[in-house]
């Protein structure tokens, strides 16, 4: 199973990664948007970093919405309110849990997927973020009925991801600042995705 520490871990270390791929994310966004993806995602993260010790001894869907809420409050642009609705959404199907098993990691993902979906109606194939977390909830999905292990399913999430990821490169944006572009963002791998990719790979790490 899956602690309170670990999930702590977990968004302790999100903020880590953004921050050390700020400026590779903002390029990526340079690309097909306006360049501040890594910038948003960096603020937005330590402003969760900076409230994790508040957050000490909620449960872990607590711990999700706080960080949904502080995303939403300290993120501007498209990912603020997207991420914030993920982990708000996730936050609410994981209410009172203090330990995540596979069934409750599945199902905390899907529901914060589809708060991504309910706000920001984009499809697979749409060169968005949902790109890399429609893949990671099939291959939990199926991780679950396989009965298989957390550690399995981890690493399966994380090449799901990466699949995910790499299949935005060659897509037409159709969301967002990027869809402006047309066919001129094909080419250029999508910053969001790139950022919930990192996102995933993440909590693998927690995880094993
Ligand atoms: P902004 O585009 O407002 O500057 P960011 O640069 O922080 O915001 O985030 C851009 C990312 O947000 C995109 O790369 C994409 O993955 C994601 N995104 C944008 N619009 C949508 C949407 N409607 N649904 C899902 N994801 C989206
Ligand atoms: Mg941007
Ligand atoms: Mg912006």
């Amino acid at each position: 199973v899956i602690s309170q520490v670990q999930i702590n871990d977990w968004l302790k270390e999100i903020a880590v990664v953004m921050s050390k791929d700020k400026d590779y994310l903002s390029q990526l966004d340079a690309a097909i948007g306006d360049a501040d993806h890594g910038v948003n995602m960096d603020r937005g993260f330590q402003k969760v970093l900076g409230k994790l010790e508040s957050f000490n001894g909620q449960d872990i869907g607590a711990i999700f919405k706080n960080t949904g809420m502080t995303l939403i409050s300290s993120v501007g642009g498209a990912s603020g309110p997207l991420y914030g609705k993920f982990f708000m959404q996730m936050g609410m199907a994981l209410k009172g849990k203090m330990e995540l098993n596979l069934e409750d990691l599945k199902e905390g993902i899907s529901k914060g997927l589809d708060g991504v979906k309910g706000i920001g109606k984009a499809s697979l194939g749409d060169k968005t973020m949902v790109d890399v977390w429609i893949p990671v909830v099939e291959s939990l999905n199926e991780s679950v009925n396989e009965q298989e292990t957390l550690e399995i399913a981890a690493a399966k999430m994380v090449e799901a991801a990466e699949t995910g990821l790499k299949s935005t490169i060659n897509m037409i944006a159709r969301k967002g600042r990027a869809s402006y572009l047309g066919e001129r963002s094909i080419g250029h791998q999508d910053p969001g995705a790139t950022s919930s990719c990192s996102i995933v790979k993440v909590l693998q790490g927690i995880i094993v």
